[in-house]
């Protein structure tokens, strides 16, 4: 049995990937879901859903608007991520470091901030963060730093937040099969190596599924993870398990 659906739901970058399928997940399970992303998402049957960007204070309070038109949030998704600024720490450049930081980083908290009078107790905050979040990538500078600051920023919300009666937790995916994944792969010079290089990184040698990832972020806003705040959660095939890529013999 399913633990039951909170009412209220945000699930930020909400039109695709990840998002898209923790949003899905929650409206089929009952609960009221307000989309969020830069474009407006693709309607889900008699959800809500608004266009805001969430790094900019004229989006978040439109999406406070929004929230305190459904009567308030229960389970806040901070899911969208900027991941566009490749390089590393000596090419990636200062705009492309500064988008990153501003949305996968201060949005998350500024956000939470903007919403939290909308937030009974027993509300929770699930972090889309990376294993890229706890181990680095070579060229990833800014993403890498953006998402290690997720993973803290949990635990410092999951503090402070406590005595509101509110649990922070985050998620670490490993590689997962989104529509932006898989576009990489097909865009790679040999797309059969690269998807099997991706899978060979975790344990169970293939790649997660958004759904998967919503099973885990619902599991973390429901009442079943009562006792658990502050917590890291790796998603991620034990990719993370092992100091090696997997610990893939070589
Ligand atoms: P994606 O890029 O496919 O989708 C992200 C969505 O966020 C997009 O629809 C985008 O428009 C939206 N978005 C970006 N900036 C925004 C802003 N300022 N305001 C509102 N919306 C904004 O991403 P995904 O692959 O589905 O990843 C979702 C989350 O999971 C991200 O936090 C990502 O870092 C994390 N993650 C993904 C993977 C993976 O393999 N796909 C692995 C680890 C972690």
């Amino acid at each position: 049995q399913t633990p039951e659906a909170p009412p209220c739901v945000i699930v930020t970058g909400a039109a695709r990937g990840i998002g898209r399928a923790i949003a899905e997940l929650y409206a089929e399970r009952g609960a009221r879901v307000l989309s969020v992303d830069l474009t407006l998402p693709p309607p889900l049957r008699g959800q809500r859903r608004v266009r805001a960007d969430i790094s900019t204070s004229s989006g978040r309070e439109r999406i406070g608007r929004s929230a305190r038109e459904m009567g308030g949030v229960n389970v806040l998704v901070n899911n969208a991520a900027f991941q566009g600024a490749h390089g590393g720490v000596l090419e990636v450049s200062e705009r492309g470091w500064a988008r990153t930081l501003s949305v996968n980083l201060t949005a998350p908290l500024l956000l939470t901030r903007t919403l939290i009078d909308l937030m009974p107790l027993g509300s929770a905050v699930v972090n889309v963060a990376s294993v890229q979040g706890l181990f680095a990538e070579q060229n990833n500078a800014a993403y890498n730093a953006s998402k290690g600051g997720l993973v803290n920023l949990t635990r410092a919300m999951a503090l402070d937040l406590a005595s509101h009666g509110i649990r922070v937790n985050a998620v670490a995916p490993g590689a997962i099969s989104t529509e932006g994944v898989l576009q990489a792969i097909q865009d790679s010079s040999d797309p059969g190596s690269t998807r099997q290089d991706y899978e060979d990184l975790h344990a169970l040698r293939r790649l997660g599924t958004p759904r998967e990832v919503a099973q885990v972020v619902y599991f973390l806003g429901s009442d079943e993870s009562s006792f658990m705040t502050g917590a890291i959660v790796p998603v991620d095939g034990g990719m993370t398990a092992s100091f090696m890529m997997a610990g893939r013999p070589v």
